[in-house]
């Protein structure tokens, strides 16, 4: 089943890893052309051979999505690779853990930064491409604590807040371009960040899953677990597909029932 997206051509910021690397392989297996941008080389590099695809359909740029000139050579490289995108997934990003009493005001304007410059430099750069066909569509990973603000992560439940409502702006902004925009909730999900988070624990739980199995208990996750990086790979492919196509300016928790309230 490729959700009706076949042969369309789809970027994913934050592509080597995690959700976003999860993503880049679903879309692939949907027969989209994928591009996937990240940091680190070498994990772009290790990236691309786990997806596994020919330069027609998967191709790989280093791009720091806060950098808004790369962002737009970012843009020009698919194009010519690929052609143009249809398809937005702004995933690139990582949380920062820190209470009201411990984050500096820089601490503060990073990940305010982090959280809006991540989104609007890509749907600025990608927009001419996403409106050409008057059929385009952008997914953005928000997290679950954009509606529930949690203390150990003020700056960023209230960063996330912002770029929830950035995004409603942009669905009102975009639409007459033909262009969608919403975005996926995201509770607790296994990815590198939480296999970095274990690796530098200096009192380490007996294992990864035991580690996992604690926190997931401690947040009270109704379905009892994390979700997995295919899990909210599967939601971003429905938002971009035609079954989404009267969706805009909305989003879709992913969170095994975190949401407190109806
Ligand atoms: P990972 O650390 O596994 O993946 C993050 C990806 O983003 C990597 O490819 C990383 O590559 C890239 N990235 C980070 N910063 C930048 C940047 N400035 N420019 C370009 N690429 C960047 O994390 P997740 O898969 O968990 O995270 C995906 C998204 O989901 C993030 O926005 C995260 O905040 C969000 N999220 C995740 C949750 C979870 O429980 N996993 C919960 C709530 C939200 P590189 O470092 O090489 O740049």
């Amino acid at each position: 089943m490729d959700y009706g997206i076949g042969g369309r051509v789809a970027v994913v910021t934050g592509g080597s890893s995690g959700v976003g690397l999860a993503t880049a392989r679903l879309l692939l297996g949907m027969n989209c052309k994928v591009a996937i941008c990240g940091r680190n080389q070498d994990r772009l590099e290790a990236a691309k051979r786990t997806l596994d695809a020919g330069p027609d359909r998967l191709a790989a740029f280093s791009c720091d999505v806060l950098n808004q000139g790369a962002v737009e050579t970012f843009a020009g490289q698919v194009e010519a690779a690929l052609g143009p995108a249809d398809i937005l997934v702004n995933n690139a990003g990582e949380a920062r853990v820190g209470g009201l009493a411990d984050l500096s005001d820089q601490d503060w304007l990073d990940e305010y930064s982090l959280k809006l410059f991540s989104l609007l430099y890509p749907i600025r750069a990608f927009k001419p491409q996403l409106g050409r066909k008057q059929d385009g569509a952008i997914v953005n990973i928000n997290s679950m604590v954009s509606i529930r603000p949690r203390a150990h992560l003020a700056s960023s439940a209230a960063s996330r807040a912002a770029g929830l409502n950035f995004a409603k702006s942009c669905a009102e902004w975009l639409a007459p371009d033909g262009i969608r925009v919403n975005s996926v909730l995201l509770g607790l999900v296994r990815s590198g960040q939480w296999e970095r988070r274990y690796a530098k624990l200096a009192d380490k739980p007996d294992s990864y899953e035991s580690y996992l199995d604690a926190i997931a208990e401690d947040r009270g996750v109704p379905l009892g677990r994390f979700g997995r990086a295919e899990e909210v790979a599967a939601t971003i492919a429905f938002l971009a597909s035609p079954g989404a196509g009267y969706i805009t300016g909305s989003w879709i928790d992913v969170s095994g029932g975190m949401k407190p309230n109806v």
